[in-house]
């Protein structure tokens, strides 16, 4: 019996004599089947290829757990060093007894959560490895486990794992997506650990929601007030997204509402079906002359 780990999401599967026909996350319209087709691999294959676990500083109490070579979707972990023990968010799909003796010298884990099933990958061997460490996910995307386990506990929309720690369920890309809030991030001023649920761009500057970021998919404007909503009553200075380097450092809170509102912006023209069949987006042809349906509300 193996755990087979899908190569194109990272995903680690409940143990098989096969490989499972196919991968549940690649499947779904928000994600994608590479296109050599399906294709499977296991922690140990990992190794003999030379993959590795990378640690880096990210900030003082955080250190940020990447692999190398970069691996299916090429999202790096955080570990939170907080006062009452550490908190791996987001693990990766790779790991071995050289991260877990390095690890085990910053302090071990002692609890695990994650953003979103895209990034499930092996949080069970993650746990294990870490005298079965409790991983805390969202009860909304309990049928996105693909490798199920005791240590694992649902909650529904927040829970504190440990004071100054809360883990916030924000929906969007999937319903259960969520962020970490650490209050002593950022020297104090706040940080929200974010996966892609808030999604940091190029410029560093706003942060982006989608559905499927692959396929290109956006959210309703309910759906990214909602995120605005969860997140707001949290004091945060800065913003980690799940991939090196994808930081908005300062000012995160007003990077926040100035992304919503221009997202609001780019999706409140409504296109209406002509006769034909083709769409219009003229001015005449709208039924929200006076406005859009959706809450134009400014968060500025
Ligand atoms: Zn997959
Ligand atoms: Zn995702």
């Amino acid at each position: 019996m193996e755990h087979y780990i899908c190569q194109t999401c990272g995903t680690q599967y409940a143990a098989s004599l096969k490989p499972p026909e196919s991968c549940r996350v690649c499947t779904d319209d928000r994600q994608y089947v590479n296109s050599n087709g399906q294709q499977w691999t296991t922690l140990a294959e990992m190794k003999t290829s030379g993959h590795r676990i990378v640690v880096q500083p990210v900030e003082p109490g955080l250190k940020g757990l990447g692999v190398e070579p970069a691996f299916a979707i090429g999202q790096r972990s955080l570990l939170v060093q907080a006062h009452m023990g550490n908190i791996l968010w987001d693990p990766v799909s790779y790991i071995d007894e050289t991260a877990v003796h390095r690890i085990k010298d910053m302090g071990g884990v002692q609890a695990i959560s994650v953003s979103h099933p895209h990034f499930y990958a092996s949080m069970v061997e993650w746990s294990h490895a870490f005298d079965r460490a409790p991983i805390y996910l969202p009860a909304a995307d309990y049928g996105w486990v693909m490798r199920n386990d005791p240590v694992i506990h649902f909650y529904e929309d927040s829970l504190m794992v440990m004071p100054g720690i809360t883990l916030i369920r924000c929906g969007g890309h999937f319903d259960g997506s969520a962020v970490l809030h650490w209050a002593n991030g950022a020297d104090g001023r706040g940080a929200l650990l974010a996966g892609d649920t808030l999604m940091v761009t190029q410029d560093r500057r706003h942060v982006s929601f989608m559905y499927s970021f692959p396929n290109l998919i956006p959210l309703s404007a309910s759906a990214v007030l909602r995120i605005v909503e969860r997140v707001n009553s949290y004091r945060f200075e800065r913003i980690y997204s799940a991939w090196w380097g994808r930081t908005i450092s300062v000012d995160a809170t007003a990077a926040v509402h100035r992304s919503a509102d221009r997202y609001l912006k780019a999706i409140q023209e409504h296109p209406h079906l002509h006769s034909s069949g083709a769409p219009s987006l003229a001015p005449d042809a709208c039924c929200h002359q006076n406005g859009p349906a959706t809450d134009p509300r400014s968060f500025q």
